[in-house]
C-alpha cells in the first residue's frame, strides 16, 4: 500500500489534467494515473474549440504549434444542400491537434508539480465505509498496487468503469451517438476559415457531419450517428450528400477512429464521499454539438476548487463535496439545460423541415443576427441574448411551429 497523494485523479485527459493542475497550483500533491503510455494518444477527437471559451480557462494563446486552424464561422447545409452561413468579423473557433493539446496541459501540471503515472490503468476504487480512500492500479501493465489519498477525482471519460463502482447514475446510453473522424486530403470547393456542417437522416441521424479544414491543406471530417454504422455514413456523406460530395467525391482519406459522444446532458449526481466526477464520464458535453472539452474543463476547475477546499477543511463527505455540482449548476445548468432541449427539438424534425428551417433562417436574415453573439460554448445564455432581435424571434417561433407538428 502506498499513500501518495492527497488527490488522485483518473485519467490524463484534458479534463484529468486541468483538475491536476488546479489542484496543485494551490500546493496539493496530486497523481494522475494514466492508461496509455503517452499523453493524448489514441487521439479520437476534432479539437474544435472556441476562442473565448478557451481565453476563459487562461489558455488562450496557445503555443502556435498545437492550433492547426483558426475560423471565422460556418457554413451550415441542409439536407437537400440548401446552406446557411454564419461569418464573424474575427476569428471564433479554431481547431487544435488534441494529442498535443493534451500533452500542453499535462506538461503545464507537471511543472506545477503534478505526479504522473502513465502506463498505469486505475482497476478499482478503494472504498471503506462508503468512503473513497484511494485505487487499485495495475502499473506499467504487470503490478497490481493499492495507492491511498483523500480525495479521488474521476476524469476517466466515457468508459464510465471506475464511476459504476461508487454507485452513481453512469450516463444516458439512449443519448450516446457512435462517431467516426476521418482525417482526408485533397478536399474541393471549401473556405479555408469557415467549418462546414451537413444536416441529413440518410448520413448522420440524430446529429450532423463535420468538415474542419487544416492550414496544411489537410481536413478533419467527421460524423456521429444514433443508429447504423458510421464508417458507412461516411461513405455516404462523401459521394451522395449534394453539398458534402461536391466538396468530399475526391478526398483521400489518410486515418480513422471511432468513438461514443455523450449528448444527454450531465449526470444526476457528480460526487460521493471522497469523490468527484468531471468531464465526459459525468456527460458534462454540450448536447448540441459534442463539444465537451471547454464544458468538461471548466468543471475540472470547479472540482479542483471543492477539491482543494475539501483538503483543507479535512472533509470529503458528499454533504460537503455536493458543493461541486451545485456551483457547476449554478454556472453551467443553464446552458445544458437548454441544449439538451435543442438537440431533443433538432433529432424530432425531419430533413424537410431542416430545410424549410434553412431557407427561412437565410431569408430573414439571421446569419446577420448570429454574427452578432458573442458565446459559443454557453449556447443558453447566447440565445437569451439573441432574442433581443426580433428576427431570431420570428425564427424561434418558426422553429417551434416546425417542432410542434414533429411531435403532435
Ligand atoms: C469523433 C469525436 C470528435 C470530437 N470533437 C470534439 C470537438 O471538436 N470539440 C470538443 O470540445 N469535443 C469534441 N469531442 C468530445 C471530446 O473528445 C471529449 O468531450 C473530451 O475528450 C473529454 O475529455 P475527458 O478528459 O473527460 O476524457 P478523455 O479525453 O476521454 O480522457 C480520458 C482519459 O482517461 C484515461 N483512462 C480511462 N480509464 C482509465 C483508467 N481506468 N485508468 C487510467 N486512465 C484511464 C484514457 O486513456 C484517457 O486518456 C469529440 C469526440 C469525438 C468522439
Amino acid at each position: 500500500m502506498e499513500t501518495v497523494s492527497d488527490a488522485i485523479i483518473v485519467g490524463g485527459g484534458p479534463c484529468g489534467s486541468f483538475a491536476a493542475l488546479n489542484l496543485a497550483k494551490h500546493g496539493f500533491n496530486v497523481t494522475v494515473f494514466e492508461e496509455h503510455e503517452e499523453i493524448g494518444i489514441p487521439c479520437h477527437c476534432t479539437g474544435h474549440l472556441s476562442i473565448n471559451g478557451l481565453r476563459a480557462l487562461g489558455l488562450y494563446p496557445l503555443p502556435k504549434k498545437i492550433v492547426e486552424n483558426f475560423f471565422y464561422g460556418a457554413n451550415f447545409h441542409s439536407p437537400s444542400g440548401k446552406t446557411l452561413s454564419v461569418r464573424f468579423s474575427q476569428p471564433v473557433t479554431c481547431i487544435v491537434n488534441r494529442a498535443l493539446f493534451d500533452k500542453h496541459i499535462a506538461e503545464n501540471a507537471k511543472k506545477a508539480g503534478v505526479q504522473y503515472r502513465l502506463n498505469s490503468q486505475v482497476k478499482s476504487l478503494i472504498i471503506e465505509n462508503d468512503f473513497v480512500k484511494g485505487a487499485l492500479v495495475k502499473l506499467n501493465g504487470e503490478i497490481d498496487d493499492d495507492f491511498t489519498a483523500k480525495i479521488v477525482v474521476d476524469a476517466e471519460g466515457i468508459s464510465s468503469r471506475i464511476l459504476r463502482q461508487t454507485g452513481l447514475q453512469t450516463l444516458n446510453s439512449e443519448m450516446l451517438v457512435n462517431a467516426v473522424q476521418a482525417e482526408v486530403e485533397n478536399v474541393k470547393d471549401i473556405e479555408s476559415d469557415m467549418v462546414e456542417v451537413f444536416f441529413g437522416k440518410d448520413y448522420a441521424p440524430g446529429f450532423y457531419a463535420w468538415l474542419a479544414p487544416k492550414q496544411d491543406g489537410k481536413a478533419k471530417v467527421g460524423l456521429a450517428a444514433q443508429t447504423g454504422n458510421p464508417k458507412e455514413f461516411l461513405q455516404k456523406l462523401m459521394y451522395n450528400h449534394p453539398a458534402a460530395s461536391r466538396k468530399l467525391r475526391t478526398a483521400r482519406i489518410l486515418r480513422t477512429v471511432f468513438h461514443p459522444v455523450t449528448l444527454g446532458g450531465p449526470i444526476p449526481r457528480v460526487y460521493f464521499n471522497g469523490f468527484l466526477a468531471v468531464g465526459d464520464v459525468a456527460s458534462q458535453v454540450k448536447s448540441t454539438t459534442g463539444g465537451g472539452v471547454i464544458m468538461g474543463m471548466n468543471c475540472a476547475r470547479i472540482a479542483a476548487e471543492v477539491a482543494g477546499e475539501a483538503l483543507r477543511v479535512n472533509d470529503f463527505s458528499s454533504n460537503f463535496l455536493s458543493k461541486y455540482q451545485r456551483r457547476c449548476e449554478k454556472i453551467l445548468g443553464f446552458d445544458m439545460k437548454a441544449m439538451l432541449r435543442i438537440r431533443k427539438m433538432l433529432n424530432a424534425m425531419s430533413d424537410k423541415k431542416i430545410d424549410y428551417a434553412i431557407s427561412f433562417c437565410t431569408k430573414l436574415g439571421l446569419d446577420k443576427t448570429l454574427q452578432n453573439v458573442e458565446d459559443i460554448d454557453f449556447q443558453g445564455k447566447t440565445l437569451v441574448h439573441a432574442l433581443r432581435s426580433p428576427r431570431v424571434i420570428s425564427v424561434l417561433f418558426y422553429l417551434f411551429f416546425l417542432h410542434l407538428s414533429a411531435n403532435p
